[in-house]
């Protein structure tokens, strides 16, 4: 890190995001494992994680659950009918540029494409951010926002909106907490997960000017993401959030066996969130790989509610373009 680059200003959670790992062969040096394991290069959605979150990771061990959710592989070129590069609907869904509307009485913004990691899973990986975010994105959002009386709730997705300058962030809140019929406002977010240093004492300040609700939605797929530091960013988040709750995939390898739920489950609350929903994979091309079937999914959960209090058991649901509401996979 230079000290041109500190005297600059920049905040250190932008440092630390800016010096992610970005280079396999160096991720993989860092963690004592074989650079054989490097297969392809991925140019449109490379290796990104912070520093912070490999230190989460076991050295020497190639099946790490964290490695295994950032390391690009060569299943990653196979195609497999039915993983498209739109796998629920968002094209379809958008209202205008930077705006989605999928169920009746909230709207999400597409608040930016930048991410503090790039999961190899991730729904978006392939999604046109070019044609959607502009300088005058926002502008058009909140014109349409105020317009449309219907909506209750506003989600900020991306991307993850907290990869956004406080400025912008704060811009976007203010904005967002003056419109009328807008009931509260709901932040999706993974890097309080993979970066906590993110949750900083300036961000906290901009939550607190909030004068609406907010509903804070965290994406951790495994009990190891949970380190001493995601738990101080909890509290940061909870202290302003009318509700902190996680959301997660269910990935083959990584968390697919009830054991995994049940700790994710129980260092979540630990930390101060509830469960709220596992998605089963939405069948992004790239991702085949991850996908666990629907009978196992279902014994997953099942496996886990029988050794949790049914308040720390997640949603088991797929997104499917189209429908009205996500659908569950539990009877
Ligand atoms: S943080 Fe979310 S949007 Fe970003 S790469 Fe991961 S899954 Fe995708």
């Amino acid at each position: 890190m230079s000290l041109a680059h500190e005297s600059a200003g920049v905040p250190p959670w932008q440092q630390a995001m800016a010096a992610a790992y970005r280079r396999p062969e160096e991720l993989l040096a860092e963690l004592g494992l074989d650079p054989g394991n490097i297969h392809t290069a991925m140019p449109d959605f490379p290796l990104r994680v912070p520093h912070s979150y490999v230190r989460r990771m076991r050295c020497g061990d190639p099946q790490d659950p964290l490695l295994l959710q950032v390391l690009p592989q060569a299943d990653e070129h196979h195609r497999v009918a039915g993983f498209t590069d739109d796998p629920v609907g968002d094209l379809a869904s958008a209202r205008r540029p930077g705006l989605l509307r999928k169920y009746t009485g909230r709207a999400l913004i597409i608040t930016t494409g930048a991410c503090a990691v790039h999961c190899r899973y991730c729904f978006r990986r392939a999604f046109p951010y070019h044609e959607n975010l502009s300088d005058s994105t926002f502008t058009g959002v909140l014109d349409e926002l105020r317009r449309d009386t219907s909506i209750r709730e506003v989600i900020l997705s991306g991307g993850d909106p907290l990869s956004l300058s406080d400025r912008r962030l704060e811009a976007l809140l203010q904005a967002l907490d003056t419109i009328p019929h807008v009931r509260r406002i709901r932040l999706h977010t993974r890097t309080p997960v993979v970066l906590p240093e993110r949750v900083d004492a300036p961000l906290l300040r901009v939550l607190a000017q909030l004068r609406k609700p907010l509903v804070t939605v965290l994406h951790c797929n495994h009990a190891n993401e949970i380190d001493a530091a995601v738990a101080d960013a909890v509290a940061g988040l909870r202290a302003r959030s009318a509700a902190v709750l996680n959301q997660s995939v269910l990935l083959r390898g990584i968390n697919d066996s009830p054991d995994a739920l049940v700790d994710l489950s129980e260092a979540l609350f630990a930390a101060g969130v509830l469960p709220y929903y596992l998605h089963q994979l939405d069948p992004v091309a790239g991702a085949a790989h991850f996908a666990v079937d629907d009978d196992r999914a279902r014994a997953c959960v099942t496996g886990a509610a029988a050794r949790l209090p049914g308040y720390l058991v997640p949603r088991l649901v797929r997104e499917v373009a189209g429908a009205d509401a996500k659908l569950p996979l539990q009877t």
